[in-house]
């Protein structure tokens, strides 16, 4: 019988630049996805029991440096240790938004002098995806709409196809109703809180959301529970009580923190 259990593991979930022992946001789904890179997610993920070899697939929620600047390293271990543990190694699949995926793919293999060095290179294998787009594996139906974020910007659903456990994660976003709509119905939610506790401001010029926003955005959406990443650390305790008011199953993930996402009926 096979393992039909779907779980994320958080390997950071700080905003920006982490502070020493913590990461950015960044995560695994079954040990075998990773969503976005964090500064440290190679290192990150061996000390829950997983490395880059394990991985078959990348998505970036967006290209802004939080979320890919550990790609370099993912790349650079990958072709170090294949030839002693997998030589077998299929390409990394890096998913991403149409506009910005390949450049930034292409950047990190030149950061690593690909011409000069082309053994340090592994194989990848580049898939764009745009608002409205799907994706699918043998184990996940993906679909993506628009972020609200200043560069293009993912929302990723994913549907177990064999229970039908559905989860997302929306990258940095300003609230928007269409991202609500886009995850009716998860079990888990998994979005940023840049402002901590407070609302968005008025102006909002660089498209974020606080806590309060994450909160409405899981009510209005149905979801079943709600993981806060993409914040200070020094202002998380406060952003998870700000949210729970609003939506009580809201949780700030711990580093390594992995949890089940359950399955159930979905209402979309
Ligand atoms: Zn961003
Ligand atoms: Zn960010």
């Amino acid at each position: 019988m096979p393992d039909e259990t779907t779980t994320v593991t958080f390997l950071g979930t700080s905003a920006v630049v982490p502070g020493g022992g913590h990461d950015t946001a960044s995560f695994l789904i079954n040990g075998r996805y990773l969503v976005d890179t964090g500064w440290y997610a190679a290192i990150k993920m061996q000390c829950y029991g997983v490395t880059p070899l394990d991985l078959e697939y990348l998505f970036l929620t967006h290209c802004h440096h939080d979320h890919y600047v550990g790609l370099p390293q993912i790349l650079l271990y990958r072709s170090m240790r294949r030839a002693q543990q997998r030589p077998d190694l299929p390409p990394l699949k890096i998913i991403g938004p149409a506009a910005e995926v390949e450049t930034v793919v292409e950047l990190a293999q030149r950061f690593l002098q690909a011409e000069r060095f082309p053994e340090v290179i592994p194989p990848t294998q580049v898939i764009p995806l745009s608002p409205g787009g799907t994706f699918e594996d043998a184990a996940f139906h993906v679909a993506v709409c628009a972020s609200r974020h200043p560069v293009p910007g993912l929302c990723y659903r994913f549907t177990d196809r064999r229970t039908g456990a559905a989860f997302a994660f929306t990258g940095d976003t300003a609230y928007d109703p269409a991202l609500a709509s886009h995850v009716r119905g998860v079990s888990l939610l998994i979005t940023e809180a840049s402002y901590g506790a407070n609302p968005a401001p008025a102006d909002n010029r660089s498209l974020h959301m606080g806590a309060p926003d994450a909160a409405q955005l899981a009510q209005e959406a149905g979801a079943r529970r709600l993981a806060l990443v993409h914040c200070p650390d020094e202002k998380q305790a406060a952003a998870l009580e700000a949210a729970r008011e609003i939506f009580a199953n809201t949780f700030w993930p711990a580093d390594g923190e992995t949890v089940t996402v359950e399955k159930g009926k979905q209402s979309s």
